[in-house]
């Protein structure tokens, strides 16, 4: 779920990402083949001008080679078999600017210049050269005869009768072939040279470059790369190092020599040609991140807008605007961290019967008094107290105490002015609210706010029930009871299986007679570690998770059990009264229930006397009169127990279906020594009597309080002055002895 929803989250920045890396390779391969192509382009380009080039020298050269063959074929043999050309031939190739110098040689070495000198070169390697090939032969040199400077030597060979008689040498110096080498190309960046068969360069038009050897430059797998593509014609795709930087080399052989034209360009020019390009590029895909830049941070702002209002409503309550309680634990925590030194109290309130206001006047008027209680917190702490609706009407509010008196002070406060709902105009509801307040000090070293939230909780509660007081501030005895109270809910399903419960009996008397007219079961559970629990604790706690339908079942059967023993055992039994809780009667099959069990037993109903609280009977009473005659109609009697005790409708007394009315000890607290009790309980005899009950009082503890009661015409009576509820075999001995 979690994973769907981070997915759907970002696929908008999962689809900027992809477009962006496509865009990107796109932009990359577009610009990689453009560099491809354009580097194809330039080596094409080259190796264009590389040829250009040596087909302008060998033009050059066979222009050069043309005029020498000419000279050579005027040549004739003198008596003397010396070659004879004429002066004029010679020095007329020289002064029309076609060569430096012409020398015509023998084959011996001897020979005469263009001015008509006689010249002798011994070993000369044109000489060699030619003569053993019988071709135009060209060469450089560097050091021939009286030449300062590098020269170029052509020579043609001279022959007679097929027969090779000499040569012809023109002289030229470098500059006759090095005019024809470019240096113009690629802004001057480029530029050619001629290099021989070794890589020497022997023309260069930059100086620098004459005399290197152009291997120099290449590196291994750039020699091995030229020398298997070259092709005879020219061949490419060569790159090396000169003078530290990329260069591409074209090469070409010029025809008749043992020279290549070499081009080179550094790779770095070509690349700037392409710059443009590669800016239009660069800029567009700069243009496409920051797109996909400001696409992200939008969708970003959104998501983070998106989670501020998930945030919002999941620390907001939506009803208040108040923080809600996971925010208020966060705010809480963070605040005393940050002031640990401080003595902070943490407040819980709520409203008390609240439910009740909702029952009558609905939950729009329900609503409408929380806003009211929130807006009054917000008048009063906005600012730097930490406040929140905790779920429900239970609100909370951390405060600093510096004094104790402040704590007094601060719930007055709370109950006067954030529980005053007056004071909305608009609140016109004559509804009176009063506040149960809670107050937990924090004194605890570890910060752990849901305990301390609990805590004032927990105090809030127990302000409810003692309703004297003001507020209640939380004491350790308060969560030991709650652990207890936990501890006994927990335990409570087991005890039936344990066999943890028995039954006490406590006998009524006829205060006449001094015979056992009744008896009423009360149950009594004793709890392995905590020994015996009042019902009065562990009832309402059962009737809390229902287990009380139970425990009602099992002290039915039991006493049924019971009656049905002691009946077989000849015993002359008295009907015993057992008590069902408010929650027992709303059960269904209740009727049912207790019809099966007289059956089972065989036991005349009238053994049998059901006792309901007054809050219970006289409340909801067309519910309750329902029940009981039901009850009633098995043939059971009912008696409506604590009489005296509940503020109920004393009016619906005369419409409930009851047999016996049971006063509660409370009404007998002073009756020894105020008369008016005495008149009181003797006017609630009569009223019971006036209403064909008949009266039980209970909680009688001494004969002084009999004596008063006989007065008052009430004749049965439970308590203490004559039996404390008693064990089941004692209960059974004091039966066998009222028979006596
Ligand atoms: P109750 O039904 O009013 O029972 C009378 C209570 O008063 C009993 O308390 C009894 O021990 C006590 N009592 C009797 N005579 C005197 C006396 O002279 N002086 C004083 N101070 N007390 C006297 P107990 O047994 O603690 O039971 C308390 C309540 O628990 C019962 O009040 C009844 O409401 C409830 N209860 C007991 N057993 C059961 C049960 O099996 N089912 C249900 N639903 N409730 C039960
Ligand atoms: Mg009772
Ligand atoms: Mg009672």
């Amino acid at each position: 779920m979690k994973i769907h929803k981070n997915i759907k989250d970002n696929i908008g920045i999962f689809l900027i990402a992809l477009f962006f890396i496509i865009v990107t390779i796109g932009a990359v391969s577009y610009t990689k083949e453009m560099l491809k192509n354009s580097i194809n382009q330039n080596k094409e380009n080259i190796k264009e001008v590389t040829l250009q080039i040596s087909h302008n020298i060998e033009s050059k050269i066979d222009n050069y080679i043309n005029e020498l063959t000419f000279i050579g074929s005027k040549a004739e043999l003198n008596d003397k078999k010396q070659i004879q050309i004429s002066t004029d031939i010679l020095n007329n190739k020289v002064q029309s600017g076609k060569f430096n110098k012409v020398l015509v040689l023998g084959l011996d070495g001897k020979g005469k210049n263009n001015l008509g000198g006689d010249v002798f070169l011994k070993n000369e390697k044109i000489l060699e050269k030619t003569a053993k090939s019988s071709k135009p032969t060209i060469l450089y040199s560097s050091k021939f005869t009286s030449y300062e400077n590098d020269v170029i030597l052509y020579s043609v060979p001279i022959e007679n009768n097929n027969e090779l008689i000499g040569i012809v040498v023109g002289i030229n110096d470098m500059a006759s072939i090095t005019e024809k080498l470019t240096s113009g190309i690629y802004e001057g960046k480029g530029c050619s040279y001629i290099i021989d068969k070794s890589g020497d360069i022997l023309f260069s038009r930059h100086r620098y470059n004459q005399g290197a050897n152009l291997y120099d430059f290449l590196d291994e797998r750039s020699i091995d790369n030229a020398k298997s593509n070259y092709d005879g014609d020219g061949y490419w795709d060569v790159k090396g190092e000169i003078h530290g930087k990329k260069s591409y080399f074209g090469f070409s052989k010029i025809k008749n020599t043992d020279w290549y034209i070499v081009t080179s360009i550094p790779a770095k020019n070509i690349l700037l040609q392409i710059k443009d390009s590669a800016k239009i590029m660069i800029s567009l895909l700069i243009m496409v991140i920051l797109l996909s830049l400001s696409i992200c941070s939008y969708i970003i702002r959104i998501q983070k807008l998106n989670e501020k209002k998930i945030m919002k409503i999941a620390f907001r309550d939506s009803l208040t605007g108040l923080m809600n309680y996971n925010k208020f634990v966060s705010e809480v925590e963070e605040y005393l961290l940050r002031q640990r030194r401080k003595q902070w109290v943490l407040v819980c309130f709520d409203i008390d019967k609240f439910k009740l206001v909702n029952d009558i006047h609905g939950y729009k008027v329900g609503d409408e008094i929380l806003k009211i209680i929130s807006n009054n917190l917000n008048y009063y702490f906005k600012g730097d107290i930490v406040y929140g609706r905790l779920g429900g009407d239970t609100f909370g509010v951390l405060l600093e105490t510096k004094e104790e008196f402040e704590i007094d002070e601060i719930a007055k406060f709370i109950k006067k002015n954030i529980g005053n709902i007056e004071s909305t105009k608009n609140f016109n509801l004559e509804i009176n609210i009063d506040l149960s307040i809670g107050i937990y000090k924090i004194e605890d070293e570890a910060i752990n706010i849901k305990k301390f939230i609990d805590n004032a909780d927990m105090a809030r509660l127990k302000s409810k029930e003692t309703r004297y007081k003001e507020y209640i501030v939380f004491d350790e005895n308060m969560s030991r009871e709650k652990k207890k109270i936990l501890q006994m809910e927990r335990d409570l399903f087991l005890a039936i299986k344990n066999k943890e419960f028995s039954i006490h009996y406590q006998p009524k008397f006829n205060i006449n007679t001094g015979k056992i007219v009744g008896a009423e079961a009360l149950i009594r559970w004793i709890h392995p570690t905590m020994g015996m629990v009042s019902p009065m604790e562990f009832i309402p706690i059962a009737e809390k998770t229902r287990f009380i339908n139970n425990i009602g079942q099992w002290v039915f059967d039991e006493v049924c059990k019971k009656l049905r023993c002691w009946i077989d055992e000849g015993i002359e039994v008295v009907p015993i009264a057992i008590n069902l809780s408010r929650v027992e009667l709303y059960q269904q099959d209740l009727v049912d229930m207790l019809e099966f069990g007289i059956n089972k037993y065989k036991l005349d109903p009238k053994l049998i006397e059901i006792e309901i609280t007054e809050s219970t009977a006289l409340n909801d009473i067309e519910f309750i009169n329902e029940k009981l005659s039901g009850i009633k109609a098995l043939g059971m009697k009912v008696a409506m127990d604590d009489f005296g005790t509940g503020n109920s409708n004393l009016s619906n007394l005369k419409d409930i279906q009851i047999d016996v009315l049971k006063l509660d000890k409370s009404l007998l607290l002073d009756i020894e020594n105020n008369e008016k009790t005495e008149l009181m309980l003797k006017s609630i005899v009569d009223l019971s009597k006036n209403l064909s009950l008949n009266t039980v009082c209970e909680g009688v503890e001494n004969m002084s309080q009999v004596e008063i009661l006989k007065g008052t015409g009430c004749e049965v009576v439970q308590g203490y002055v004559f039996s404390k509820p008693v064990e089941v075999e004692k209960y059974k001995k004091l039966l066998l002895r009222n028979i006596n």
